[in-house]
């Protein structure tokens, strides 16, 4: 296993890509932090319901109610993690959310809410554990961008902004912290199936769907798979980079 005895934290892990992402860890050997924002009784038990799955593989799971934006939040999630859990080597900046809507129409908020989850959240969950992983002298951060932060897309002036900005902060900090044995990469993915994929209309869908050369779009497990092998001491001689899994959409 490539992950025996590292310790993960996945942040939006209570379904979806994260979800997905959390049990692959797990099965590479990882204990697991799950986290999910509390809004909802239902992302309690969905987050509950992975831990239970990751347990179930033999390694160790907490569930962490945090909203990622939130600096107390983070900051209490991130000491959580390493009095229960014991450290931390893997971050995945998976969290995110969409507000579409074209820039005309497009209000500050909806604006501020995007950045604030999918940029901020990822630099203040960086921040946190950035501590630990120097003192450590190793690290794997993974930033989950998008596709949609490389080529833009229609309605998507936030989202993709907020995406293109976690590249820029994949490819700043991998210089930043390459000498103290923190690697930082980004993984874009195309359309994969989720509840996310679903907020985009289903004539839109189909539409993307008949220019994908792989002929589908992608499962969570798809995307998990190359964040785990970036989390793991094999991927060592990568960082800085945007990995694309998008059934060859976009080449
Ligand atoms: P999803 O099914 O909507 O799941 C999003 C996850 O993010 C949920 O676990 C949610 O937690 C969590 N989250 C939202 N706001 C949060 C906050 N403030 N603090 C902490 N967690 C928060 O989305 P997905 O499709 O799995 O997407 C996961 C990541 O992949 C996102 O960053 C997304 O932008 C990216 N991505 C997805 C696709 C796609 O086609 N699906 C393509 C490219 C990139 P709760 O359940 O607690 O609300």
């Amino acid at each position: 296993m490539k992950l025996s005895g590292q310790i993960a934290l996945v942040t939006g892990a209570s379904r979806g890509i994260g979800r997905a992402v959390a049990l692959e860890l797990a099965r590479e050997g990882a204990n697991v932090a799950v986290n999910y924002v509390e809004a909802e009784a239902r992302n309690a038990s969905d987050a509950a319901e992975v831990v239970k799955q990751i347990e179930s593989l033999g390694r160790r799971a907490i569930a962490v109610s945090a909203d990622v934006s939130r600096p107390a939040d983070v900051q209490q999630m991130v000491e959580t993690v390493r009095e229960r859990l014991g450290g931390l080597h893997v971050l995945v900046n998976n969290a995110g959310i969409v507000r579409d809507r074209t820039v005309q129409k497009m209000t500050l908020d909806e604006w501020n809410e995007v950045l604030a989850v999918n940029l901020t959240g990822a630099f203040l969950c960086i921040k946190s554990v950035l501590p630990l992983m120097v003192e450590a002298g190793y690290g794997r951060i993974i930033n989950i961008s998008s596709l949609v932060g490389v080529t833009g897309n229609f309605g998507q002036a936030n989202y993709a902004a907020s995406k293109a900005g976690l590249i820029g902060l994949t490819k700043s900090l991998a210089r930043e912290v390459a000498r103290k044995g923190v690697t930082v990469n980004a993984v874009a993915p195309g359309f994969i199936q989720t509840e996310m994929l679903e907020t985009i209309p289903e004539n839109y869908r189909s539409a993307f769907l008949s220019q994908i050369p792989l002929g589908s779009f992608g499962q969570a497990e798809d995307v998990a798979q190359l964040v785990a092998f970036l989390a793991s001491p094999q991927a060592s001689y990568m960082t800085g980079q945007v990995f694309h899994v998008n059934g060859g959409y976009w080449m």
